[in-house]
This record gives structure tokens, sequence and C-alpha cells, in this order.
């Protein structure tokens, strides 16, 4: 590859390095995307479901209405830029387990605003009966899963990348027309490295709270209808039929990647709780989600070197909160529209 000067490198290629990638080629910028080509990451695992009304409690997520037509509008793009097909309309099922969900349900389905996201009418059965116990009650909705390997790789195609492990500490010379990174000359240097970012020197002060996921990927042995399931873990299909992503936990203490043996028992002793049909597990995988604070983004650059930027804290909702705050750093970066101050990390960290 040309060693061109570039605008900006982003250190990274997850949902949110290749996410603000393609907002600022979008806006004109000349971008390299420099990524360590791991198997497993936080973003390669993930389910990518997009769902509005979630947790125990059963909570609207955060500014749903405002962050999903962003996304879908921006991942309906790409898929046109690539001629790939990774975001999906889906129907999510949330069966209800106890008496107290079933109250906050009763409560909650009278207010027009979770109303906005509830199926018209609702199927009966929920699913079938060889399939799985509803007879305690749910609820179906509108919701979206995005392909998150899918759309890294579509992406991978037309954005111009590298591999590497950056090295912060040897590979970033700084001079005054910009920075010098292994040869690359940039004048922005955007750290989008998810959890690995707690080892880079320029931002470890920036505080997380991650936690690490399990996820499982199993073939059920008949078929089963491509919807997800929520019920404590979650069921979310894949391109191949019968063939589902089930998952997963938190695990606050041991942040590392290998697949636990004990999340697996859980996963599936939750699985078997309400799902009748046989499986076989195809894969177990285990990758640490980026939280900083409540799967709530930050951005910024660094107080003393204006040249370095960070984006992070995807957390949980990665798929769907990506577009929405990569534009939002898009227009700090090239247009000095200021960053909202709940999401510098400047001003809270
Ligand atoms: C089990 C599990 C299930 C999940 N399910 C969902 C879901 O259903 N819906 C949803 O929205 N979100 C889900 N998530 C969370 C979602 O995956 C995250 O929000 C998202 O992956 C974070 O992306 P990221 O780009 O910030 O970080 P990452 O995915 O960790 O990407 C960072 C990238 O940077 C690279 N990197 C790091 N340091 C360097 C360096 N120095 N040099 C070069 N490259 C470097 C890494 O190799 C990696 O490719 C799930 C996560 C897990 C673990």
């Amino acid at each position: 590859m040309a060693r061109s000067p570039w605008d900006v490198i982003i250190v990274g290629q997850g949902i949110a390095g290749t996410t603000l990638a393609w907002h600022l080629r979008e806006a004109g910028q000349q971008i390299l995307l420099l990524d360590a080509c791991e198997p497993v990451t936080s973003s390669k695992i993930a389910a990518g479901l997009i769902t509005p009304i979630t947790g125990q409690r059963l909570k609207l997520s955060w500014r749903y209405d405002e962050f999903l037509p962003v996304a879908r509008k921006f991942y309906k793009n790409i898929e046109k830029l690539t001629g790939q097909k990774f975001f999906h309309d889906r129907i999510a099922l949330r069966l209800l387990s106890s008496d107290e969900e079933r109250q906050t349900w009763s409560e909650r389905s009278r207010q027009p605003a979770f109303q906005a996201h509830i199926l018209e009418p609702q199927p009966a059965p929920l699913l079938e009966a060889d399939l799985c116990d509803t007879s305690d009650g749910g609820f179906a909705m509108n919701a979206a899963q995005l392909d998150v390997a899918t759309y890294l790789e579509a992406s991978r195609a037309v954005l111009a990348w590298e591999s590497m492990r950056l090295d912060w500490q040897n590979d970033v010379t700084f001079s005054a027309q910009g920075l010098s990174v292994r040869g690359h000359q940039t004048r922005l240097l955007i750290s989008c490295e998810g959890y690995a970012a707690t080892l880079n020197p320029f931002f470890s002060w920036v505080p997380f709270n991650a936690a690490k996921g399990d996820i499982l990927t199993v073939r059920f042995h008949k078929p089963v209808p491509p919807q997800c399931v929520h019920r404590g873990i979650w069921m979310a299909p894949t391109a191949e039929p019968s063939v589902f992503r089930i998952g997963s936990n938190y695990d606050w203490e041991k942040l590392d990647q290998v697949p636990s043996a004990s999340a697996r028992t859980q996963i599936e002793h939750r699985l078997k709780e309400f799902f009748a049909v046989p499986y076989t597990v195809l894969e177990h995988q285990a990758a640490v989600r980026p939280i900083i604070r409540e799967s709530r983004p930050f951005m910024g650059l660094h107080p003393e070197q204006e040249r370095l930027g960070f984006f992070n804290g995807l957390g949980s909702k990665g798929s769907l909160h990506a577009p929405w705050f990569a534009n939002c750093f898009t227009d700090f970066l090239l247009h000095q529209t200021p960053l909202p101050e709940d999401l510098d990390i400047r001003k809270n960290f």
C-alpha cells in the first residue's frame, strides 16, 4: 500500500473503528485502519442484537427511537456500497419468567412508548409448544440484528487497512506537521481499541468497567424460526437455519478471552429452562465488552496531544450506538461541533 499521507489513522477495526472510518470517509477524509487481526474480538463474536425493551426490569433501551433510524440508514447505505447484506429486521420474543416481571409488563404495556415497539397483532402462540414453553407469558416486538462479522469483513473489502498491532510507545512519532506511525504520515491518530485501550499509555487514565461475556453457537436438531428469543439469556439467529448464537453472562472479574466452563453450564442451564429442542454445541467463545459507564460511548481528544483521539465504550450495545456516535465524533473532528459534555473523555475523567 502506498505510504501516502493520511488524514486519519484509526487503530482497531471493530464496530467502533469501522463505523468511524466510514463516517470520516463519507466526509471526504483519507482513512487508514490498523488492526491486530485477532481471531476473537468482542465485535467478531457479538450477536449484534438491537432490541427496544431489555433487561430484567423491561426498560426501553436508552434513546432507542433516536438511535435506531440512524443505525438502520447507515448500515443499509454500507450494504449498498459493499454489495453485502448484514442488517436484518427481526422479531424478538421476550418471555416472562416471574410474577414480578409479569406485573412490570402489565404496567409498561399500557404506555404508548412501549406499545410503539410491540408487534400488532401478537402471534398466538408466541412459539409452537413443541419448541418452547411460553405458558408464563411474554410478548413479541420489532427488533433488528447486525451480522457484525459480515459487516466488518465487507467493510475491509472497501476501506484501506493494514494488519498491524500498534505499539504506542515505539511506533508513534510526533512532529510539528503531524504524526508518523511506522512510516505512515497522518494528521490524527484515533484509538478504537475496545478493552485493549486500557493498555494504551496515552489513554490508560480512562476508567473501564468491562465485562467478559461467553457465547455458544449451537445447531438445533429441528427447524426453529429465525427470531430472537430473550428470557434471562438470548437466542440469536444466524444465516444458517437452525444455527443460533446463545448468550450471555457478565463476568467483571476475569477479563480474558478464555471460554469459561462455568459460564457455558450457566447458559445451557438457562436455555434448557424454556427451550425444548435438543442441540449440539458447535463453538464456545468469549470476549471482553468495552464498558466504560453503562454501555455509553465516550470520545474526545487527548488533553495534551491534540492529534490523538479516543472512541470507545460501546459496551453491550455497539451495533445500535456506533453509527449515531461516530457521526457525532466526525462532526466534532471535522467541524468543531462541540461534543455533548456527557460523552467527552476530557470532561468526565
Ligand atoms: C458475548 C458478547 C455478545 C455481544 N452481543 C452483542 C449484541 O447482541 N448486540 C450488541 O450491540 N453488542 C453486543 N456485544 C458488544 C459489542 O460487541 C461491543 O459493543 C463491540 O464489539 C465493541 O466494539 P469495539 O470496536 O469498541 O471493540 P472491539 O470489538 O474489541 O474491537 C477493537 C479492535 O481493535 C483491535 N486492537 C486493539 N488494540 C490494538 C492495537 N494496539 N493495534 C491494532 N489493533 C488493535 C482489536 O484486535 C479489535 O479488532 C457483545 C459482546 C460480547 C462479548
